[in-house]
């Protein structure tokens, strides 16, 4: 791509660093970016400063939040002894729209997957074995997608509750095999959180 100006090019070098955005796209979005007024440059750009130097994780769920603890978290309304174990923000966002689930949320940060050099240790499973072991949890609901690495971290998980009396279930699999969780639609999701089945159960399936 031949650019007449070297802030053009600096301006859709940047924005096809971004996932699924390719160099026609970023041109197309800088260019209309340019034909409007200014202040929208101006605010989308301090919406991501803002958004990268202030935004925190929830101490407790590790969900991503403006404040120390997150808006779940600090709900008194909410049950503290049921935690739906999920990958990151976007299942946390999918389960919440479905209204199925009044528990809390453990965001584990990835699924375990040797083959991009991601262990247990990279990801928030010890601090949600301690959470378990405090005693106050009696549910885990493990809601990762259902592919080699979320069966995977669903069992290294369990095995560390080993000699804990805490429950454990899996989504029920109306999701098909290897479908990301933010996909599934509500109702869908929604069945399979409230359909739940017992970890052990789906061991002896696979
Ligand atoms: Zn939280």
């Amino acid at each position: 791509m031949e650019f007449s100006s070297k802030l053009l090019e600096n301006a859709v070098n940047e924005v096809s660093m971004l996932p699924g955005i390719g160099k026609r796209t970023a041109l197309r979005l800088v260019l209309h970016l340019l034909r409007q007024p200014d202040t929208q440059t101006e605010q989308l750009a301090e919406a991501l400063m803002k958004f990268r130097n202030e935004i925190k994780l929830c101490q407790s769920c590790h969900n991503i939040s403006d404040v120390a603890l997150c808006e779940i978290c600090a709900n008194t309304n909410r049950d503290g002894t049921i935690i739906c174990v999920v990958e990151d923000v976007r299942d946390v966002m999918a389960i919440e729209s479905t209204a199925q689930f009044r528990g809390l949320y453990h965001v584990l940060g990835g699924k375990i997957s040797p083959m991009d050099g991601i262990g247990p240790h990279d990801l928030t499973i010890e601090s949600l074995v301690r959470k378990v072991k405090e005693g106050e949890v009696k549910e885990l609901i493990f809601a990762l997608s259902s592919t080699i690495e979320g069966d995977t971290t669903n069992f290294y998980i369990y095995k560390q509750l080993e000699g804990t009396d805490v429950k454990t279930s899996t989504i029920a699999r109306g999701i098909a095999v290897g479908d990301e969780l933010e996909y599934a639609d509500e109702v869908t999701l929604g069945r399979s959180i409230i359909n739940r089945v017992p970890f052990e159960n789906s061991l002896k399936t696979s």
